[in-house]
């Protein structure tokens, strides 16, 4: 008899980054839907950072993951089984369904999409959530103007890809941030970004990392003895001649201190994430809040899921910049469910490129 495969939390972490042993994977019958619900097979599941802090019983904007509880989890997967109108069996939803193979979901919970308009695993990125909010952290919250600088961390991320890919169709200067030689010249070659700074392209004597201006064309600040933040601060002014006029803040940590130090009055900063923050066992205090002051910075965080009006019109455009080529991604794809905590481990060390996924069916 099939059964269904589910990973649900075993305990939650001790500070720092979580172990596989914090996860369990658990047989249980394949679940029916009631009247109203859809029954779905899941074929691909999002990994996103979010999920860490679910782990976490800390108060959040979010209620935890409990104990023993399926992991939460972002969806991809066709109908099997309809007991509402408006979907039939065989249609592609996008949903919620969480670390499991199957699962089932009232109607409103789902979202039928298109696989002529793209691979269904591109509405768990550029054209789900992460898209959704590049889309609402820089467009509604930054507004970038043609001509202005945006600087974008984690940048050859989910949503770091599509921040700065809509720099560019807004005509501004995109500069990236990114882990390592590959990601950047990702950035720059693929995604089209202006810039890409490898923020760990050389270790320090203190067992920090220096960056590297990858720009071909611009200088290239190399590996140099001093501090981190001094190295970032020394390849963002060339990549930046004219200043930052908009942060989308990914990362925090040091990262956020450099870019606030070189903000342009009337700058904004959308604050997306802290990635570096989630795992880290001493919070890092940002030094620099007189930036904000002094350049009367607009500084704003967001959670995409407060902004549901704003869904519908995102995706629409989104939509429509992919069909005419404007909007690349890549994925990093983990095959079957069993693979889904070591990716999601990976995924918090930077090991993923573009997208994590992991594909169930
Ligand atoms: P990504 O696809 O960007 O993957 C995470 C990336 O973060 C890694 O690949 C790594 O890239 C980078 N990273 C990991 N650890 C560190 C570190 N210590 N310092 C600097 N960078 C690090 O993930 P997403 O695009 O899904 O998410 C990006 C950010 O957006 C996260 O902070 C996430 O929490 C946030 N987010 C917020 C939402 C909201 O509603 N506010 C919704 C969705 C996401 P690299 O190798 O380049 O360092």
């Amino acid at each position: 008899m099939a059964v269904n495969h589910r990973i649900v939390l075993a305990s939650r972490p001790a500070p720092g980054l979580p172990v596989p042993e914090n996860f369990r994977i658990e047989e249980a019958p394949i679940p029916a839907p009631a009247e109203g619900q859809v029954q779905v097979r899941v074929h691909y599941l999002s990994l996103d950072p979010y999920m860490r802090g679910r782990m976490d019983a800390a108060k959040s904007y979010a209620k935890p993951v409990e104990i023993g509880e399926v992991m939460v989890g972002g969806t991809v997967g066709e109908v099997t089984e309809s007991r509402h109108p408006k979907f039939a069996k065989g249609d592609f939803v996008a949903g919620s369904l969480g670390w499991q193979e199957w699962g089932v979901a009232d109607a409103r919970a789902v979202t039928k999409i298109d696989p002529q308009l793209a691979p269904i695993s591109a509405y768990l990125g550029t054209l789900g959530m992460p898209g959704i909010t590049a889309w609402v952290g820089l467009l509604d919250i930054a507004q970038p103007r043609a001509g202005e600088t945006v600087v974008v961390s984690a940048a050859s991320g989910a949503v770091g890809s599509v921040v700065g890919q809509l720099a560019k169709i807004r005509g501004c200067r995109a500069v990236g941030i990114a882990g390592g030689k590959a990601k950047c010249d990702y950035v720059v070659h693929e995604l089209g970004f202006d810039v890409c700074i490898d923020y760990k392209a050389g270790r320090l004597r203190d067992g920090q990392v220096a960056p590297r201006n990858m720009n071909p064309e611009g200088p290239d600040s190399g590996e140099r003895e001093g501090r981190y933040p001094l190295v970032l601060s020394d390849a963002l002014k060339a990549a930046a001649p004219n200043g930052i006029d908009v942060y989308f803040e990914n990362v925090g940590g040091e990262t956020l201190d450099t870019v606030l130090r070189l903000m342009n009055p009337f700058g904004r900063v959308a604050v997306c994430g802290m990635i570096s923050q989630y795992n880290a066992s001493e919070i890092y205090g940002v030094r620099e809040f007189r930036s904000i002051l002094v350049n009367r910075l607009r500084v704003q965080g967001f959670i995409v899921s407060d902004r549901m009006e704003l869904w519908p019109k995102a995706l629409a455009e989104l939509g429509g910049w992919f069909r005419e080529g404007k909007l690349k991604y890549r994925e990093s794809v983990a095959q079957g469910l069993e693979a889904a905590p070591r990716a999601f481990i990976g995924m918090l060390r930077g090991e993923n490129f573009g997208k994590q996924l992991v594909r169930l069916v």
